[in-house]
């Protein structure tokens, strides 16, 4: 199935986007802002329905960070774009996707996690980011359903959430308003790429071979989450599948008022009513299983959160898979020795939190051949190309 202005499969593009999740969507967008008239967004089945559809929406970078890295720069610009990329789409779209500024709330539940709270708040207060730390009396104040047993806890005020499925719905609607070219339910089973001689490394993108036939095009962006390196000819550095389980309570009225977070699971509330506990983290390749280990585990950590998630009825269960690459951290930006191939995955436990500053530079590295050095910690060139063909 496939739809654009003539409603016939493109038998050419300018830009190829590969993979239609919060990533390849923001990217397309991203595109369409910077007047690039003839992208195509592939995805094999519908639109936002794998990993960034499963996942909790918290945008939490200090929360979980240990030191100032990197990555921990990115996060935070992406969480500081976070603002403007909700109320741009809401312009475009009418869709609000609930960008909650309440706040993010990490408690400590034993001696352990006390030490790790007080060496979080040391490094992030000595860098003056926004932390405050609450005694256990504070946090039970701020939030009366913690367990009593809470020690202390930490307030990030500036970390936040989002509604993520109702950050894909706007992205399809604002993707449609740019006129980006959308083929679902096609798969892509591998680049074209011209070689100026036979098995030489170097080359040049020169289309994609589908489903429903072969494009022609001088550009592709690689960004179909956990399935990236299954692509054939498309270098991907090895990406694999990290399954994430969740469950949906309802929660009316609301248990808690902020994401509360501890080390071993977290809790998110929605407007609406529905109250998220997540996550496991399982190597069980591709299936994308609820099992009743996982379930068990993630009420366990959600009930030492707060014991009130006992009486609280469970409306749903889910599970996806994150896209992780041999080091955790995403893969971005362009391969070295083919011309016109870029990478946008490997995101794995961030990709929700990292969709803006992701659209906003790989969009800018296509048209305008940047490069910006936020991107160079993760250059897809940092693995070795084991598989060049
Ligand atoms: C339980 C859980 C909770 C999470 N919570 C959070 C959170 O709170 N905050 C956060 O920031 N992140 C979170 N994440 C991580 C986040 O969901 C991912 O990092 C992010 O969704 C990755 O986006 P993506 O677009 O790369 O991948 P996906 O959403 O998986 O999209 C990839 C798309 O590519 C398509 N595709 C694959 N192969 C092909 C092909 N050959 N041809 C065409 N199309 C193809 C797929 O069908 C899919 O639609 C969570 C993940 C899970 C599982």
């Amino acid at each position: 199935m496939y739809f654009n202005r003539s409603n016939e499969f493109p038998r050419s593009a300018e830009v190829v986007v590969i993979g239609g999740g919060v990533i390849g969507l923001t990217i397309a967008r991203g595109l369409g802002q910077r007047s690039v008239r003839d992208v195509l967004l592939i995805e094999r089945s519908a639109l936002g329905t794998e990993a960034s559809f499963a996942a909790g929406g918290i945008l939490a970078p200090q929360a979980e960070a240990d030191r100032a890295d990197e990555f921990f720069e990115l996060a935070c610009r992406s969480r500081d774009l976070y603002a403007e990329f909700a109320a741009g789409l809401f312009d475009e779209t009418g869709v609000d996707v609930e960008l909650d500024s309440t706040g993010t709330v990490y408690v400590a539940l034993t001696d352990e996690d006390f030490k790790e709270v007080e060496k979080r708040y040391g490094w992030q207060s000595r860098a003056e980011l926004a932390v405050e730390k609450l005694t256990a009396h504070e946090a039970r104040e701020l939030e009366p359903q913690i367990a009593p047993s809470v020690r202390g806890a930490l307030l990030f005020p500036r970390d936040v959430q989002i509604e993520n499925r109702r950050l894909l719905n706007a992205l399809i609607n604002s993707v449609a308003n740019f006129d980006v070219h959308v083929a679902t339910e096609t798969n892509v089973a591998s680049l074209k790429i011209e070689h100026a001689q036979t098995g030489a490394r170097t080359g040049r993108v020169a289309g994609v071979q589908t489903s429903c036939g072969r494009v022609s095009c001088r550009t592709v962006i690689v960004a179909a989450g956990t399935w990236s390196s299954a692509i054939e000819h498309s270098h991907t550095p090895t990406i694999e599948p990290v399954r994430g389980q969740m469950i949906c309570f309802d929660a009316k009225p609301q248990l808690t008022r902020h994401v509360i977070y501890s080390p071993r699971g977290y809790l998110v509330p929605r407007k609406d009513g529905r109250l998220l506990a997540g996550s496991t983290s399982e190597n069980a390749g591709f299936a994308k299983q609820v099992t009743a280990g996982g379930i068990s585990a993630i009420l366990a950590n959600a009930q030492e959160i707060s014991p009130n998630v006992a009486n609280l009825p469970i409306v749903d269960t889910w599970a996806g898979l994150r896209p992780r690459a041999a080091d955790g951290l995403p893969v971005l930006g362009p391969c070295d020795e083919i011309d016109g191939l870029f990478y946008a995955t490997g995101h794995y436990r961030n990709g929700i939190l990292l969709a803006p500053v992701t659209g906003e530079l790989i969009a800018e590295a296509v048209v305008s051949g940047h490069i910006s050095p936020l991107l160079a910690a993760f250059s897809p060139n940092r693995f070795n190309l084991a598989h060049v063909s």
